[in-house]
């Protein structure tokens, strides 16, 4: 089969296409996908990059995304039959750890990350368990699913769970682009929030506003974007900032916050190591949740607004796989707005 394959660590060069990689059979409780289509996350950056103390399985597959239909079924399947159309949620749990019981499966102990910890979904056939899949009704493309799951999990998690978002409050959402902002931004609206989007082109704040936020903010903008949020609320700031991108916007997050506000990341795409000016955290009240990913039951609630068109999937480019190198940079360059998809 087709399959993009990492042997070493370095830039998108080192990604390399096999078209004869084993396809994988698989075991009991697991059904084999034919993918159709794959989305890239900035994780995918990460694994190819590498970190002290990865530990992959070489050659690596990577990849979280996928959506496609069933081809078999291992032992002891029984709710799937080949055809199905299905989405795969990219968490793997163990479902037996005192987390697992309490519905927190993204918090197992043996949690594991498709792509990440395990082989991923940039092959045209993938096994997972067969809890993980999702029917995917025929009028939702597997494109959409692919581009919609990873992180429409991961920001419905941060915001409704975890970030207990209510009706009427303000949200700041710093970095326009990416696809757990797009899903946050949307999330948000459809809770009945303000939402100010903070991002750095004036193309992309255009299709933040087209997608339904109510207020962008050019983050060049003079005397800074924190001083700008503020004065957009009244000199009382955002009840909730949604902060995924790090080391570069933080400090600047932290000064944005309401009084009691909450401070949600769930990643930092310019690095981890953040500033924090302690006072704001007491002085103000604030809180910092993170979280990664989500129980499966946040999984199903969220792709249910997908199916039902109340969220939408937003797509930025669409590659075929052999053009992963591509793909890769695109991601990288962070131009587009919304996902990058691969259609296998
Ligand atoms: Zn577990």
């Amino acid at each position: 089969m087709k399959a993009v394959l990492l042997t070493e660590h370095g830039p998108a060069e080192v990604l390399r296409v096999a078209a004869d990689h084993p396809v994988p059979e698989p075991g009991p409780g697991e059904v084999r996908v034919r993918v159709r289509a794959a989305s890239l996350n900035y994780l995918d950056i990460w694994v190819r990059n590498g970190w002290p103390g990865i530990k992959l399985t070489y050659p690596h597959i990577p990849g979280a995304d996928a959506a496609g239909t069933v081809d078999a079924v291992g032992a002891g399947v029984t709710e799937w039959r080949a055809g199905d159309r299905v989405v795969v949620n990219p968490t793997i749990s163990c479902g037996h750890c005192a987390f697992c019981r309490a519905g927190q499966d993204n918090r197992c102990v043996h949690f594991a990350l498709l792509g990440e910890h395990t082989s991923g979904t940039h092959a045209e056939y993938i096994t997972v368990p067969a809890r993980n899949l999702l029917g995917l009704p025929e009028h939702v493309s597997f494109e959409e699913a692919a581009a919609a799951s990873l992180v429409f999990v991961t920001a419905w998690h941060s915001l409704i769970t975890r970030g207990n978002l209510r009706p009427g409050e303000t949200v700041l959402i710093v970095g326009a682009g990416g696809g757990v902002n797009t899903a946050c931004l949307q999330i948000a609206r459809l809770t009945g929030c303000t939402v100010i989007v903070v991002g750095s082109s004036d193309e992309k704040l255009a299709a933040a506003r087209a997608l339904g936020a109510d207020v962008v903010v050019r983050r060049d903008v003079e005397g800074g974007w924190s001083r700008a949020v503020y004065q957009i609320t009244a000199k009382r700031g955002a009840d909730v900032v949604v902060d995924n991108v790090g080391a570069a916007t933080f400090a600047d997050s932290l000064r944005a916050a309401a009084r009691g506000g909450r401070i949600l990341t769930v990643g930092n795409t310019s690095g981890a190591q953040l500033e924090i000016d302690n006072r704001y955290i007491f002085g103000k009240h604030l809180s910092i949740l993170g979280s990664t990913m989500g129980p499966h039951a946040d999984y199903v609630t969220v792709m249910q607004l997908l199916f039902k068109g109340r969220l939408r999937a937003v797509i930025g480019a669409q590659y075929p796989l052999d053009e992963i190198h591509a793909a890769h940079r695109a991601l990288e360059a962070g131009e587009h707005f919304g996902k990058i998809v691969l259609a296998l």
